[in-house]
C-alpha cells in the first residue's frame, strides 16, 4: 500500500495578476484536484494544499492550460517576481507590470524536462543537454527572489528579496532603478550563523539595464554562493561573508559597467490597497481581506463562492496581494454596489469593518499544511487577533496602523522578522515575540522574549502597548517606539506587570 501523500502546487504569477477566466478555472481545480481551498502568499501567488499524488500531473497540465505555470516556483531557481499589486492605470504601474513580467519569463530555466514530464511533450534530440547559458549545470545555490517595488508602495516588502530594484520616476519619466542585494528573512533553529537579513543598497541602473542588472547579481550569486551548506546559501551570506563593496565589484564586472551612485528617494510608504479604489481611467478595484489568505468556505463565511459569483458576473481581474488578500480590478462603476451586496449576503467581512490591525495580520500556513511547522499559525491567527485586538481597544488604539507577523517556524515565510510585532513559533503552542520593526519595511525587529504561551501573548504585549499609547511621539509607529525604547526597557515592562 502506497502512503497517501499530499503536494502543494503554487502557481507562477508575475505580479499576483489573473485574468477572471484564470481565476475561476483555477478555483474549480481546487475542487477537483485539491483540498477545495486556494491559498494567496505572500510572494503574490495561489497555492493549492493537500493535492494527491494521483492528481498531481493533471493538475499542472490543467494549469498551464489556463496559460499560467507552476514552472520554478520551487527548487534553486528565480522564483515568482513580485510587484506592487496596485491596479493603478498609470506608467508607473504599467512599467512595474512589464518589469515583473519580463524577469519572470526571461529567468526561467530553459530546461524542457517540466514540459516532458508534466505537458507530455516529445522528448527533442537535445532533451537534458539544453544550455543554461544564466543558470548553469547546477543552477543556482539555493532559490533566489526578486521583486520591483516604487517608494510609494513598499507593500511588497523590497527589501526581503534576494535582489530588490526600487524604481525611481519623475513624474512620468523613469529615472532609474535603485538596486538592492542580500535580503531574505529565513533562519534556523540553534543556528546562529543564519539570520534575517534586509536588502542593502549597491547603486543605480539606467532604466534600460533592470534585465543585464538581474542577471549580473544572479551570476556572482550561482559563482560565490555556499554550496555546501544549504542553511547558509542564500545571497545574504554572500554579501557579509565578501562585503557590499566586493559584490559591487562583481556585480559591475559581469555588468561591464559601473553602478551610478543610489538615486534620492522619499521614504517607503505602505498605501491601503483594501477597500474601493479608482483605478484612474473610469473603472474601480475592490480589495477583500483574506484571513491568513485562505480563500475557502466556511460556515458563517463563503468567501470562495462570494468571490467565484463575482467573478462570473462581473468579470473583475483578481490580483493577489503580498499581504496575503485579493485585489478585484477593473470594475465598473455600475456593479460596485451589487459587489458590495454579494460580499455581505456571503457573510464576508469588508475591509472598513476590520481594523488596521486586523487589516495588516498576517499569517503563514504552518500546521498542519507545512512539514516544517513546529507550531500552528494560519489557525491560530484569528483568536491571537482578537485577543490583542482587545487591548488595543482598551488603549484607544484601534486606528492605529500596527503590523502582525505569525509563523509556524523560524523560517519567516510570513515576514515575522520585519513589521511592528513578529511571532515565530518554537514549540507545540508556544512563539518567540518580536518587535521593533517598522510598518513600511526598512527595519528588522529584535526578539524579545523566547517561548510565550498562546494564551499569554496579549497580556504580554499589553504593558508595551500602553506605554506606546501613553509615550509616544509624533506619528512615530509602535515598532519605532519599541525600536527607541530598547529590549531591556520593553523587558522591565513586562516584568513590571507581571509583579502587580
Ligand atoms: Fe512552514 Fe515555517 Fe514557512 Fe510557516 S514559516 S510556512 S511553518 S516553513
Amino acid at each position: 500500500l502506497e502512503k497517501d501523500y499530499g503536494f502543494m502546487v503554487r502557481l507562477r504569477a508575475p505580479g499576483g495578476r489573473l485574468t477572471a477566466a484564470q481565476y475561476l478555472a483555477l478555483d474549480g481545480l481546487a475542487d477537483s484536484h485539491g483540498n477545495g481551498t486556494m491559498r494567496a502568499t505572500t510572494r503574490q501567488t495561489l497555492q493549492f494544499h493537500a493535492v494527491r499524488k494521483d492528481n498531481l500531473k493533471s493538475l499542472i497540465a490543467a494549469i498551464n492550460a489556463t496559460l499560467l505555470t507552476t514552472r520554478s516556483t520551487c527548487g534553486d531557481v528565480v522564483r515568482n517576481v513580485i510587484t506592487s499589486p496596485a491596479p493603478v492605470r498609470d506608467a508607473v504601474h504599467a512599467r512595474l507590470e512589464a518589469d515583473a513580467r519580463l524577469l519572470s519569463t526571461t529567468l526561467l530555466p530553459r530546461s524542457r524536462a517540466y514540459d516532458e514530464i508534466f505537458l507530455d511533450e516529445a522528448p527533442r534530440a537535445d532533451s537534458g543537454q539544453e544550455e543554461e547559458p544564466l543558470l548553469g549545470p547546477a543552477y543556482l545555490p539555493r532559490k533566489f527572489k526578486i521583486g520591483i517595488a516604487v517608494p510609494q508602495d513598499n507593500t511588497i516588502d523590497a527589501l526581503s528579496n534576494d535582489l530588490a530594484f526600487i524604481a525611481v520616476w519623475e513624474g512620468e519619466t523613469l529615472r532609474g532603478y535603485n538596486v538592492a542585494v542580500g535580503g531574505g528573512l529565513g533562519m534556523t533553529h540553534n543556528r546562529a550563523d543564519t539570520y534575517p537579513r534586509l536588502a542593502s543598497v549597491l547603486g543605480s541602473v539606467g532604466p534600460d539595464a533592470l534585465l543585464a542588472t538581474a542577471e549580473a547579481v544572479i551570476r556572482v550569486q550561482r559563482d560565490n554562493g555556499n554550496r555546501a551548506d544549504r542553511k547558509r546559501a542564500r545571497l545574504k551570506y554572500v554579501v557579509d561573508d565578501k562585503g557590499i563593496d566586493w559584490v559591487r565589484a562583481e556585480v559591475e564586472r559581469e555588468l561591464g559597467a559601473k553602478l551610478a551612485d543610489p538615486l534620492p528617494t522619499p521614504p517607503f510608504a505602505m498605501p491601503e490597497l483594501l477597500g474601493w479604489h479608482a483605478q484612474g481611467d473610469g473603472r474601480w478595484w475592490l480589495g477583500v481581506p483574506v484571513p491568513s489568505g485562505r480563500i475557502a468556505d466556511t460556515a458563517e463565511v463563503r468567501l470562495r463562492t462570494a468571490l467565484r459569483r463575482i467573478v462570473e458576473t462581473f468579470a473583475p481581474d483578481p490580483i493577489i496581494t503580498p499581504q496575503q488578500d485579493l485585489l478585484l480590478s477593473n470594475i465598473a462603476e455600475s456593479d460596485r454596489a451589487a459587489i458590495t451586496a454579494l460580499l455581505r449576503e456571503h457573510g464576508v467581512t469588508l475591509a472598513e469593518e476590520l481594523t488596521p490591525f486586523a487589516r495588516w495580520a498576517l499569517a503563514c500556513p504552518a500546521l498542519p499544511t507545512c512539514g516544517l511547522a513546529l507550531t500552528e499559525a494560519e489557525r491560530v491567527r484569528e483568536p491571537i487577533v482578537a485577543g490583542l485586538e482587545a487591548v488595543l481597544h482598551r488603549l484607544g488604539l484601534t486606528q492605529e496602523r500596527i503590523s502582525l507577523r505569525i509563523t509556524g517556524c523560524p523560517n519567516g515565510c510570513a515576514h515575522s522578522y520585519g513589521g511592528d510585532i513578529g511571532l515565530v513559533g518554537r514549540v507545540p503552542g508556544s512563539y518567540a515575540i518580536f518587535v521593533g520593526g517598522d510598518f513600511a519595511g526598512t527595519r528588522l525587529s529584535f526578539k524579545l522574549l523566547e517561548r510565550v504561551p498562546q494564551a499569554e501573548i496579549a497580556a504580554v504585549l499589553a504593558p508595551l502597548l500602553a506605554a506606546y499609547a501613553a509615550e509616544r511621539q509624533g506619528g512615530e509607529g509602535f515598532g519605532d517606539y519599541c525600536a527607541r525604547r530598547g529590549a531591556d526597557a520593553l523587558l522591565g515592562l513586562v516584568e513590571n506587570a507581571r509583579a502587580s
